[in-house]
């Protein structure tokens, strides 16, 4: 999500960074190409519109004129702002109600309701600790009752069987009842799909809300229908109170118009994404890291909160306890690094949130991120233990050498180091500031959910 944007703005950004001064003319400039960028990512009119006016009126107000560096402050007032369109702070599920709490969904056909029941059961398991039980309402499609209860086995949690031939509202309350005594902290209702002008599927899922009084009715929404799923969103939400939005099927998604629209056209919240049919790809939703992945400064803390739950956690106290120490980050890092993420699957989406890596994410993909995995790791593995921690002793004849031991080229290798030490870079910055925060919760320090606060794990000047 968001490549193509990202490439854009950071090119608009870019020709800024450095200025000493900022004129009324190439601000002007580059709000006009930010503008042109926001429309092609499909963010609908009325969010561009109003996003440009508050970005104007804070670039050329005092903020930029009397900062040190007014490109570095007309970046951060760019991203404050993706961040204000997004809804500021992430909303987490509310789960302040007597339980079992009854998270409902709804929407299209084919959005990906059923899929984010199972992922979503799955999360809550896992992360939240969470009793999980799922229910099915979809009446219409007996295959989508046998759907869930398959996903349900292979995530690990209760199944409440359903039929056909039984009342939507009839199948909730007996899920319910049954979620009671088995005490369930968290019951799913996965609901069929419909158009919001289906006005008798409208009146049952009205019903159904009515008797179930939810606690989240989360519309689930693919996000490659772009600004229109702001639209079908706000059409949901007035007829049934919507509580938050699942925004799924962001991987094969290029644009964002979706992500960068929904917040402000509904007044709802996204309250996770979908980033590929596992799963295990969901993730909770965060404005603030996402303004910095879309502007390429990398999401190190959700990447660390994804970590934290799946990667090695000896290995990962260990990394830890070293960049604290040593401030420090090499080669041996880099590769047991990758060797994690290949382990924890989505490459791409990775890449992604590692700051300085936003365009070697859009090398990879697919089939080329494993054989570019596999080449990383091929070459850092042809290094001796020195290289490896001392990556600047690699000079011509050591390249060669390396290049030759790892089946590939010398150039190959100057990839491979150009890459690291643009990541070095980032490290490094970060640990000035935001990254003592970060580490502690990347060693388990913190409780889930604190990875270090708003903006911790940004390099300074960023947040
Ligand atoms: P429902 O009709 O809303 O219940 O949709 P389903 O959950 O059955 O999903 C429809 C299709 O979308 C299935 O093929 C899913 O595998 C796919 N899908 C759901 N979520 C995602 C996602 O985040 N990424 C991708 N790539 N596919 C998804
Ligand atoms: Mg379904």
């Amino acid at each position: 999500m968001f490549d193509n944007l990202s490439e854009r703005l950071n090119k608009t950004l870019k020709t800024l960074k450095g200025q000493g001064r900022l004129t009324e003319s190439n601000i002007k400039d580059a709000l006009r190409d930010v503008r042109r960028a926001l429309l092609e990512a499909d963010v609908a009119l009325p969010v561009v519109k109003s996003f440009i006016t508050k970005v104007q009126e804070r670039a050329i107000g005092q903020e930029v004129s009397a900062s040190l560096n007014p490109g570095q402050a007309f970046i951060k007032i760019v991203k404050d702002e993706l961040t204000a369109i997004m809804g500021e702070e992430a909303t987490p599920l509310n789960f302040n109600v007597e339980p079992p709490a009854v998270i409902m969904m709804a929407g299209l056909q084919g959005a990906g309701k059923t899929t984010s029941v199972g992922k979503l059961a799955k999360w809550l398991t896992e992360r939240e600790k969470k009793k999980v039980m799922v229910v099915s309402a979809d009446i219409y499609r007996p295959a989508a009752i046998k759907q869930l209860e398959t996903l349900a086995g292979q995530v690990g949690v209760e199944f409440f069987p359903s039929t056909a031939d039984q009342d939507p509202v009839e199948i909730a309350r007996a899920a319910h009842a049954e979620a009671k005594r088995k005490f369930v902290d968290v019951l799913i209702l996965d609901t069929a799909g419909r158009l919001h002008i289906d006005s008798d599927m409208m009146d049952e899922i009205k019903h159904l809300h009515d008797n179930v009084k939810p606690a989240e009715t989360l519309f689930v929404v693919d996000a490659m229908t772009g600004q229109d799923a702001a639209n079908t969103a706000k059409a949901f939400n007035d007829a049934l109170t919507l509580t938050g939005v699942i925004l799924t099927k962001i991987d094969g998604d290029a644009r964002g118009g979706a992500a960068l629209s929904i917040r402000e056209i509904t007044g709802k919240p996204i309250k996770f994404l979908g980033a590929g049919e596992k799963t295990d790809a969901l993730e909770p939703f965060h404005p603030e890291r996402m303004a910095g992945r879309i502007l390429g400064m990398g999401d190190v803390l959700s990447l660390i909160e994804e970590a934290e739950a799946k990667i090695d956690k000896k290995k990962a106290e260990k990394f830890a306890k070293k960049l604290q120490k040593s401030g420090q980050f090499d080669l041996e890092d880099f590769l047991e690094q990758l060797q994690q993420i290949k382990n924890m699957g989505g490459v791409g989406g990775l890449l992604g949130k590692l700051p300085g890596m936003g365009q070697l994410k859009d090398q990879v993909s697919g089939d080329f991120a494993e054989k570019e995995f596999k080449r990383l790791e091929a070459i850092i593995q042809s290094m001796t233990a020195q290289e490896r921690a001392f990556p600047a002793v690699i000079k011509g004849s050591r390249k060669r050498r390396i290049a030759a031991g790892s089946g590939t080229s010398v150039q190959d290798v100057n990839k491979l180091l150009k890459q690291f030490t643009q990541m070095q870079k980032m490290m490094k910055k970060a640990s000035k500031g935001g990254m003592k925060n970060m580490m502690r919760g990347l060693a388990g320090k913190l409780p889930p959910g604190m990875g270090g606060g708003p903006g911790g794990g940004l390099p300074p000047g960023m947040r």
